[in-house]
């Protein structure tokens, strides 16, 4: 055969395959654009998890009428017009492929009314074809509605989830932009329902309004030559979800998730980082919402730090604080099922569970004890555990920290001997194993350390007397963060009496 170009409807075509994968991405593609046009109205209908219609109404800048065309071009973008402003982008766009790419896989259509111009311009587009271009009446701003999207690809079409599937990766999106752009007005209808009205708020407000459930919300912050981290962790929600954003664009990275999932375990987290451009590489894919980093340990670290800065000094603010104005007195009412004690304390009632608060006490105490002296060396029946030559090297190379970590080991033919540990068992084995398994292994000691303080802590079932009770109590509050065990689960749960008098209609 000889070679020959392309047509562009073809070209468009395998642009949208790398680009526009389900539903999902449109909607992306879509609110990205509206949110470069300034817009601060933003409403969203869905049918049938996007399969049968996405559209998106804005009251952005709109399109001037001659550049209609050119929005739907290939490489047409009035975001950037030289290569130098790729490193100093401010917009989300800049490639000038979404339009096109969606309009040759769907039934396209796009009404503009620019700002300052008396009428609006329609254009529909099926399947890459074009049809129409008109003058029509419209408010200022853009509409897009997709329509049956991958209809003229069937085999992409069968590739799609089901309607909830994709109505859940919708939903997804949305919430990524509505959490950040707390200011812009959001709605989303679904199947002729409305889902979510978002009027302008506080960022805090808004995430209220998006996760209506969240009572406890603790923000947290840490600024260093880094950059900067901050954000909240919504303790009413163990759905196990993170929202991650860097310089305002929501990302999704694997090392930062690691560090949020080990700190807030399944607790929803929302984490934002303003990091220097240079840091960060978005120019990547443009379906790749995974992002590089170009130095990960600090940015790690920043995070990490960012967590543990948790209770200080926000979230002191809802229970530490409260003691140091009551001066440290709270009722203790009981406990409940030998597991939880229960505190009445400035208008409202805790709930606090005994064994993540002993948890979370001897989870510090150890840490500090890592960090200074290295934990008790306690002799333990030794555990043997067989590895390769390989394994063992990379064991060897963690001597000292494993020795201030309280764990001592004996090389044998075949493994390892360990002969003094805080932990035993498959507990140990398990930790071990997990250390040969990276390239360049290194102790995961909060991990660690949760661990150990789990076994040696007041137990779920213990009964507990008054002094017994009070005395955790204290030691607890006086922790460097009150709010999480250390694999991330909330300690306590509050309800305000006043929520109770509304319940029984006492107001
Ligand atoms: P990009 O966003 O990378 O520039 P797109 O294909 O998404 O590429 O959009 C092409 C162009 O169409 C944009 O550069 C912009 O000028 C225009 N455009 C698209 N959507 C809107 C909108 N909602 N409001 C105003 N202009 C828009
Ligand atoms: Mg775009």
């Amino acid at each position: 055969m000889r070679i020959k170009k392309l047509a562009d409807e073809i070209i468009n075509k395998i642009a949208a395959g790398e680009i526009i994968d389900r539903p999902a991405s449109v909607l992306k593609e879509l609110i990205e654009n509206s949110l470069d046009a300034q817009a601060d109205r933003i409403e969203i209908k869905i049918e049938k998890g996007g399969k049968k219609l996405i559209e998106v109404k804005d009251n952005g800048t709109g399109i001037h009428p001659d550049d209609i065309m050119f929005a739907v071009d290939r490489h047409a973008t009035s975001k950037i017009s030289s290569i130098d402003q790729l490193y100093a982008l401010d917009s989300y766009g800049f490639r000038g492929e979404a339009l096109a790419s969606i309009a040759s896989v769907s039934k396209f259509s796009l009404i503009s009314r620019a700002k300052g111009f008396p009428l609006g311009k329609e254009l529909y587009i099926e399947g890459g074809i074009f049809k129409h271009l008109t003058d029509t009446g419209a408010l200022e701003g853009t509409t897009v509605r997709v329509k049956d999207l991958f209809f003229n690809i069937p085999v992409r079409q069968k590739f799609l989830k089901s309607e909830k599937t994709e109505l859940n990766h919708i939903i997804d999106v949305f919430l990524r932009y509505a959490i950040y752009h707390n200011n812009v007005f959001f709605s989303l209808d679904v199947d002729g329902k409305n889902i979510y009205t978002l009027l302008p708020a506080d960022r805090q407000q808004r995430i209220k309004d998006l996760f209506p459930k969240a009572e406890n919300i603790l923000r947290f912050s840490q600024e260093n030559q880094t950059g900067k981290a901050y954000g909240f962790l919504l303790l009413d929600y163990q759905t196990g979800k993170e929202f991650i954003y860097i310089n305002g664009r929501p990302v999704r990275n694997s090392l930062i998730k690691k560090v949020l999932k080990s700190k807030a375990g399944k607790t929803i987290s929302i984490l934002f980082l303003e990091l220097p451009p240079y840091m960060v590489d978005h120019n990547v894919h443009p379906a790749k919402i995974e992002v590089k980093l170009r130095k990960e340990n600090p940015v790690l670290e920043l995070v990490k730090e960012a967590l543990e800065n948790v209770s200080k000094p926000q979230i002191n603010y809802s229970l530490n604080q409260k003691t140091a104005k009551y001066g440290g007195q709270f009722e203790i009412i009981g406990q409940i099922e030998n597991t939880f004690i229960i505190v009445y304390f400035d208008g409202e009632i805790y709930f606090i569970d005994q064994h993540v608060a002993s948890e979370r006490i001897n989870y510090e105490l150890l840490l500090k004890k890592y960090r200074t002296t290295g934990l008790e060396l306690k002799e333990i029946k030794p555990v043997k555990i067989p590895l390769d030559e390989t394994q063992i090297e990379k064991i060897k190379n963690l001597r000292d920290k494993l020795k201030n970590a309280g764990i001592e080991f004996e090389i044998t033919p075949d493994g390892i001997e360990i002969t003094k540990s805080p932990l035993e068992g498959e507990t140990l084995k398990n930790f071990i194993l997990s250390l040969t398994e990276t390239e360049y292994p290194d102790i995961e000691i909060e991990k660690f350390l949760g661990e150990v303080a789990c076994e040696i802590s007041i137990e779920a079932g213990e009964i507990l007397n008054n002094e017994e009770a009070k005395n955790l109590l204290k030691i607890w509050l006086a922790t460097n963060n009150p709010n999480l065990c250390p694999h991330g689960r909330p300690i306590y749960y509050k309800i305000p009496v006043e929520t109770i008098k509304k319940k029984v209609g006492r107001v």
